[in-house]
């Protein structure tokens, strides 16, 4: 920030606490600008704060106000951010500090100076007077020279001029001769001799549609099946947009590790253009200088997973967000935002263009992006229908009908004939199952007692090779038991398939074949799920297990089958997006075959072969399928149609949490006539970690009938007896309920 530094009496300070307002402290002296950190007292403890304002009055006493105990003068946060943040407290109804705290990279929220050494670039502003120099020395010649020759000196030039710079070059500098520029490292990307494709027709479109009008806020969503070239167009389109002086943009991606070959790509392509990512995979050091590294505009692209939406970017020209559809853009806990929306309010502040890309795009977007069914259509539609590689053909995908043809430990007969046949060639196959461990229950054929976990509504997963328990919700885990709790029985059995099971029935059938399991508990490793992707490229690995972490962003050429076990418990579940998920999830396991000269197959088991979403599947029609489900979550008057605020209250003792939510729905229907109270609910779930959960909904048909409840309603709930006893929080746009 440019604005001198001055020293005000009052400062208004944003701090970590659950309250919906700043702190005044009064300053003693220091030097301040708003937007740093600074030292404070708080209920007798010190927090870190952020200034965000100095008021002339406050409405506490000035005696009465405590003293600033320390301001930190190394980095200050940009106020471009500040707008963002304001939306996001007032709409997700967050306490702003709390917030804008936890955007921050950790060592800026711990009591000490965040950066430990800063370095500087010296450049010279105006020529440098003979006699100023000959005055003084051999030396100050030298370092004189060198900087009217080049731009900037670094330290380490300089110091290869003379050990002593430092010296020589502080009087010019005080003079007004040369200024030193901070600089922020970011790791340059290796620069590569890459070919840009020729774009295809569609790709071509998609890309001059985005340019046509920068400045402007315009949504996009860019569908197109895996391999029909949506990251060619975005690095295509950031190319463009990076071209302007100083320009930043911003990529959202779901999971850093399930997307490693996005990085390598832009960085070999754009290496002219330096970039940092920002995940939850870094040292806190390298998070805190990448997102210094934005925050200066020293970086000009930045990959990022959900948190890194809040990142401050001053020049931000362009939002994308790959695979939009994917639900851990979504906070679970603490403020639950939707990074996608987020993104979108931050494009509209910026009026900047922000496109989304999917095979599958969420409801939500395809029902703004689609006229012919509504009448407010606000996104653009840019389609991208084909391969992008001419000779990459789709595959073919079918299911098998495991009610005619059963499955013996988890195989039909025709799989296991379908991986055969890859062996012989030599090809690779990809059996996807998305629960881990080795089964999901245990149980005793003689009292049908079942293992499940005691502080959860949830069985307890068999994990074989440890001998143990598992719980997969709070973490419970026990041994194995020898006999049934319940009547002695000593013949207890895994129920159902998981990786560990599959892998093992596997290599009993090909004991030959080179079989590996890619699931969270084989890739504990920060490194192993790349290690892995490498040996199976390196044709190392004949067959792989895998859950979801597999379904995504890897390409492998050699892979011409993909076998799917077990989704028929997605196809009738209560949660009414999960038919939306299931089919992102198989058509992106799907895209997993073929992608390389020779076709792929996807052979499903299931038993309902006839269901509507295998026969769009098999028709590989996303858009057919989204427009059915469209018009039931319409009839239904389910999301994207209407809009949501889910209560969600625990505690031990579930007549609080009833008593509690009763009045909550008492009290909203009270309140407004415009939103749909529901009585409360238990959820699926209904016991987690020992709590008693249940829920209230609310439904409106616009989201500021929503709004003007909460702005009632919240306080209501916080006035109540039992606020304080039971947990409670509130979930605006939740995903489930
Ligand atoms: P998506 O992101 O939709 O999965 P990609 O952009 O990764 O698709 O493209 C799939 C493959 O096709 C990549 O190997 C990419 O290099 C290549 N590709 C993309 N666009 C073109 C094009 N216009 N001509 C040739 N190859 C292309
Ligand atoms: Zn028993
Ligand atoms: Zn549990």
């Amino acid at each position: 920030m440019s604005t001198p530094p001055i020293t005000s009496n009052i400062l208004s300070v944003a701090l970590d606490v659950p309250l919906d307002r700043t702190f005044d402290y009064l300053n003693q002296g220091f030097h301040v600008q708003i937007g740093q950190r600074v030292v404070v007292p708080f209920a007798g403890r010190q927090l870190v704060g952020v200034v965000l304002a100095m008021p002339a009055h406050s409405d506490i006493g000035l005696d009465k106000l405590k003293t600033v105990i320390h301001v930190f003068d190394d980095i200050a946060l940009d106020k471009s951010i500040y707008p963002l943040l304001q939306f996001c407290a007032g709409y997700y109804h967050y306490p702003l500090g709390q917030l804008l705290i936890s955007t921050l990279p950790l060592r800026m929220r711990q009591i000490k100076p965040a950066v430990s050494r800063k370095s500087f670039v010296y450049r010279m502003l105006k020529p440098i007077p003979v006699e100023c120099v000959q005055k003084r020395q051999l030396v100050l010649q030298r370092i004189v020279q060198a900087l009217s020759h080049q731009q900037t000196l670094s330290e380490h030039q300089l110091s290869a001029l003379a050990p002593a710079w430092r010296k020589w070059l502080q009087p010019l500098i005080e003079e007004g001769y040369v200024q030193a520029e901070e600089v922020i490292a970011v790791k340059p990307s290796v620069p590569t001799s890459p070919i840009a494709p020729h774009l295809n027709a569609e790709q071509q479109q998609a890309i001059d549609a985005v340019l046509q009008a920068p400045g402007v806020f315009k949504p996009w969503l860019l569908y197109g099946i895996t391999g029909s070239g949506k990251t060619e167009v975005y690095i295509q389109l950031l190319a463009s947009v990076l071209a302007q002086p100083q320009a930043q943009a911003l990529v959202l991606v779901p999971e850093i590790n399930l997307t490693p070959q996005l990085e390598a790509r832009f960085r070999s392509r754009l290496s002219q253009y330096p970039l940092v990512t920002l995940h939850s995979n870094l040292s806190e050091s390298e998070r805190l200088q990448n997102w210094l590294a934005a925050k200066s505009g020293a970086a000009k692209i930045v990959i990022g997973t959900r948190l890194s939406v809040f990142t401050p970017m001053p020049h931000l020209q362009l939002l994308i967000i790959d695979e939009e559809h994917d639900g851990s853009y979504k906070q679970q806990d603490g403020m639950r935002y939707h990074a996608r929306d987020v993104a979108m309010v931050r494009a509209k502040q910026f009026n900047i263009p922000i496109v989304l890309g999917s095979a599958t795009p969420s409801l939500e977007t395809w029902y703004n992006a689609t006229a012919s069914l509504h009448k407010k259509q606000s996104y653009g539609l840019l389609t991208l229908t084909q391969r992008a590689v001419t000779h990459a053909v789709l595959p073919k995908i079918f299911c098998i009908d495991i009610a005619k043809s059963p499955v013996e430990n988890g195989l039909s007969p025709l799989l296991i004939q379908a991986m055969r046949e890859r062996l012989a060639r030599k090809e690779q196959s990809l059996l996807f199952i998305n629960r881990r461990g080795y089964a999901p229950v245990l149980h005793c054929s003689a009292c049908q007692w079942h293992s499940s976990c005691a502080r959860c509504s949830a069985k307890l997963v068999v994990h074989l090779s440890q001998r143990r328990l598992k719980c997969h919700h709070c973490g419970h885990e026990q041994k194995i038991p020898l006999q049934c709790p319940s009547c002695g029985n000593t013949d207890l059995k895994p129920v159902g398939q998981a990786t560990q099971r599959l892998t093992q029935t596997l290599a009993q059938l090909f004991p030959t074949a080179r079989i590996a399991r890619v699931d969270r508990d084989s890739m504990r490793n920060k490194d192993a799920l790349t290690e892995m992707l490498s040996k199976v490229h390196a044709g190392e690995i004949d067959i792989l297990v895998g859950t979801q972490m597999l379904a995504k962003g890897h390409d492998f050429p050699n892979l011409t089958l993909v076998g799917v076990i077990d989704t028929d418990t997605a196809l009738y579940s209560p949660d009414f997006r999960a038919s939306e998920r299931l089919f992102s999830q198989l058509m992106q396991v799907s895209g997993r075959a073929g992608r390389g000269n020779i076709a792929g197959e996807v052979l499903i088991q299931t038993s309902f072969p006839d269901h509507d979403l295998f026969h769009a599947l098999r028709a590989q029609d996303y858009a057919v399928f989204a427009d059915a489900l469209l018009q039931e979550r319409i009839a239904m008057q389910f999301p994207p149609s209407r809009f949501f605020v889910l209560l969600k209250a625990e505690a031990s003792d579930y007549q609080q949490v009833l008593q509690f939510l009763n009045m909550a729905s008492d009290t909203a229907r009270q309140l407004s006539n415009e939103v749909l109270v529901y009585d409360p609910v238990r959820p699926q779930m209904e016991r987690l970690k020992s709590l008693e959960r249940g829920h209230v909904l609310l439904q409106a048909e616009k989201r500021q009938s929503l709004q003007q409840l909460l702005h009632v309603w919240i306080p209501a709930l916080r006035a109540h007896k039992l606020s304080s006893k039971i947990r409670w929080a509130l979930d605006i746009d939740p995903l489930e309920f």
